[in-house]
């Protein structure tokens, strides 16, 4: 990398003048719908915007592109399927705004790295294929056909396939990513990390491992005939939105909602739904009638004081544990009651940082009811110990027979849109033998024996130079991924970076030797092959494959479909050696479908089910407490230790948080209205005796430091914002902290990085 090259990574650390409110009491509502219509009207226009939302979510409509919350089964409101965020991300995606050429002629790779995200992305939609060459600091227009020589040299230069990484994000369609893995192993690597292994991952190996599916378990319908539903790590106001509407179908029904949580989060406390006139007019629904607001990372130790204050009554009393199906569909029981009888109770209590009068709250009514429900995102996940926190969450189930009955089951809720999918079509970077099989049989592939490399280990890769080539269908990698400077660092040792994009980001600026940004269509666009009009499918959060097919212009005459970049890349690299129709099945997506239904289970009929606007659900074992692929043929108990955290006086626990003005990597603007923070980013939220103790006054600036096996890792220019969370706990925005998460420090048995709880120190920030 050239001294010329060098890019700024600390997206922007400028103040942009905050301003502080009291949290909000109250999710959605008029501001939602206000805020919503801002972002289309001014990105899209009013006419164009309003008749996009009208196909949002609609069975004949495209997919949205944020979250991976699931539409209702049958009919859909003609008022609107979105949320403020959903309508945000098409927004987004929709804009009219365009960076051409031209714009990459007027500014350097250096002066957009030192645009924030935020600007980056208000750039507007990439128009054509660029590439910025060896030494150059400004990305040209180069064909298509070059850009693919490019890279299949690149590809076939390397000594093994294995120098190759194939990231995945979770915006790709089922179509997309089948292909990619198709490519990926057909070309000789299983390097396929994706985004799901830097937050779900711990759900998966954790329901895996004692459930036999790696996927939630729950209907949406399941909502409304739950008698009670455990919120845990989540913030559905923001992240999830529409989650909402099932929490409030739950209570309207009589069923109860614990929130368990660091913070206690506006859309937990109330909802106003802005499709309800009696909600608008009113106070809207409570949703939260116990909150225990536990320490960042004690949810073991609640949930094991719970279990056993259950544990108790159930000895004296009997009633509380479905022992019915505790002996007939699952093994260790005794091991976990053994477990639990060797904690201290009060011990628990303190640890976990909850009043024993509110544990007991929740612990009647965990008593009292049996169709449970647990959703959590990644407060659960994304720990050293994420793996024991989801299946602490299943012991819990289990004791009270609370799988594979309706309103009963587990909700690891997905953050983007096709993740799920994405896993189920092939984007997974381990070795499957019945895939390789498979694969064998349908296409001649011979897929490589050995694991490949997940996220983490990807970047670990690129880091030490053992990889040398990038390719990222969609993300926005450097910004997601954790420890920035040694991730941005990875990307830049590579020969070659590719990006497969619809929008400017950061990770375009952090490139390789030679980097290629490759445009294509956004979901609300119009997929055409000559005059033939092309659908895409998408699963959702509970299972349900759907299709989705976007009826707007392309941004650009010279943007290209993600499945026809991957056939198209597919055919310069592999050549005619490979046997695989790959440019029929880019013309014809019915094509991918077939075959995807010929390689996987679960995907008969696939293109009559989905043609019928229908869907249809993928096979879920968990969901008809089917056991029969565990050890023994039963749902696993589990021990799990308690996390040990060990905080020095001076010592805090960090964990990352999404604004209410982004999605992800995607900064739509500078506000959080709900927690009241409003034009800046760079804030960390602090408890007011913390302060006291510590010397801090609100607003004062602040520099975050952590230090892992002597490695010195650093975020400044921090504002202290008063908040209620727990002692010794802090909270600031993803991605500006993701600085401070140490790239060798992630979940035990998934890998996933420990973005939840990162052990900090801080200091006065002194401007020179
Ligand atoms: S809840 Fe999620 S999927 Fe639904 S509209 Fe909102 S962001 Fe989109």
């Amino acid at each position: 990398m050239s001294k010329h090259r060098k890019v700024e990574l600390n997206a922007s650390p400028e103040m942009t003048g905050i301003k502080l409110s009291d949290p909000k009491g109250y999710a959605a509502g008029a501001p939602a719908v206000k805020v919503a219509m801002e972002h289309v009207v001014s990105e899209m226009g009013t006419v164009r915007g309003l008749k996009t939302l009208a196909k949002l979510n609609q069975k004949d409509g495209f997919d949205c592109p944020g979250c991976a919350w699931p539409d209702p089964d049958d009919k859909r409101s003609l008022l609107g399927e979105y949320c403020e965020n959903g309508a945000k991300a098409v927004a987004e995606e929709a804009t009219r705004k365009r960076v051409k050429p031209s714009f990459f002629q007027q500014h350097t790779i250096q002066e957009l790295s030192t645009w924030s995200d935020y600007q980056l992305g208000r750039s507007g939609r990439l128009t054509h294929p660029m590439i910025l060459r060896e030494d150059s600091c400004n990305y040209e227009e180069i064909s298509w056909d070059e850009a693919f020589a490019i890279i299949s040299k690149n590809l076939k230069e390397l000594s093994s396939p294995n120098e190759a990484i194939f990231y995945t994000s979770g915006r790709s369609s089922n179509e997309a990513a089948f292909l990619y893995g198709l490519f990926c192993r057909a070309y000789g690597t299983n390097n396929m990390p994706d985004c799901s292994n830097m937050c779900h991952e711990s759900s998966g190996v954790g329901l895996s491992e004692t459930l036999g599916i790696g996927k939630g378990s729950v209907l949406l319908d399941d909502f409304e005939k739950s008698e009670l539903v455990v919120v845990m790590g989540q913030n559905p106001g923001t992240n999830h939105p529409r989650m909402l509407t099932a929490l409030k179908d739950c209570k309207k029904n009589g069923g109860k909602i614990i929130t368990i949580n660091p913070l206690e989060e506006a859309g937990l406390k109330r909802f106003k739904n802005p499709q309800s006139p009696t909600d608008m007019l009113s106070r809207g629904t409570t949703i939260t009638d116990v909150f225990l607001q536990v320490k960042i990372n004690e949810d073991i130790s609640l949930l094991k004081a719970i279990m056993k204050k259950l544990l108790d009554i159930e000895r004296i009393d009997g009633g509380v544990f479905d022992m019915k199906f505790i002996n007939g569909q699952t093994a260790h029981y005794d091991a976990l009651t053994k477990d639990l009888d060797k904690y201290n109770l009060q011990e628990l209590i303190d640890s976990c940082g909850v009043e024993e009068k509110l544990i007991d709250q929740a612990v009647q009514l965990f008593a009292e009811r049996e169709k449970i429900i647990i959703c959590w995102a990644m407060g659960l996940t994304q720990h050293k110990n994420g793996v024991a926190n989801i299946k602490e969450c299943v012991n819990l189930l289990l004791l009270k027979g609370s799988i594979g009955k309706e309103g009963a089951g587990t909700c690891p809720v997905r953050g983007h849109s096709n993740v799920q999918g994405d896993r189920s079509v092939g984007i997974v970077h381990r070795t499957s033998p019945g895939l390789t099989k498979s694969l064998k049989k349908n296409f001649n592939i011979d897929a490589p024996q050995e694991h490949g490399l997940d996220t983490v280990h990807s970047i670990m890769a690129m880091y030490e130079k053992k990889a040398k080539v990038f390719v990222a269908l969609g993300g926005n990698f450097v910004s997601a991924a954790s420890d920035t400077l040694y991730t941005a660092q990875a990307l830049q040792n590579c020969d070659l970076t590719v990006s497969i994009s619809t929008k400017l980001n950061r990770s375009h600026l952090v490139a390789g030797k030679v980097s290629l940004i490759l445009p294509t269509l956004g979901r609300s666009e119009s997929d055409r092959s000559g005059s033939k009009e092309r659908f895409v499918t998408v699963e959702n959060s509970m299972g349900k494959v759907h299709k989705s097919q976007g009826n707007l212009d392309p941004a650009s005459d010279h943007l290209m479909s993600e499945p026809e970049i991957i056939a198209r890349l597919a055919m310069h690299t592999l050549g005619e050696k490979s046997e695989v129709p790959w440019e029929a099945m880019a013309t014809d997506y019915d094509l991918i479908r077939d075959k995807i239904e010929a390689v996987l289970v679960g995907f008969g009929d696939y293109n009559k089910r989905v043609k019928n606007n229908e869907g249809f659900y993928l096979p879920n074992n968990a969901r008809k407490a089917d056991f029969s692929k565990l050890p023994g043929g039963k749902a696993q108990f589990s021990v799990n230790p308690l996390p040990d955290h060990q905080l020095e006086e001076d010592e805090f626990l960090l964990m990352t948080i999404r604004s209410h003005d982004q999605f992800n990597t995607t900064i739509y603007g500078l506000d959080d209205r709900y927690r009241g923070v409003y034009n800046e980013r760079r804030v960390v939220f602090m408890n007011p005796q913390d302060m006291n103790d510590h010397g801090y006054s609100k607003l004062d600036v602040i520099d975050l430091y952590s230090e892992y096996e002597g490695k010195l890792r650093e975020a400044n220019r921090f504002i202290v914002v008063p908040y209620q969370i727990p002692r010794q706990n802090l909270a600031c925005y993803f991605p500006e902290a993701n600085m401070l998460v140490p790239i060798n420090h992630f979940a035990k048995g998934s890998n996933t990085p420990i973005s939840k709880s990162i052990k900090v120190k801080l200091r006065p920030h002194v401007s020179y």
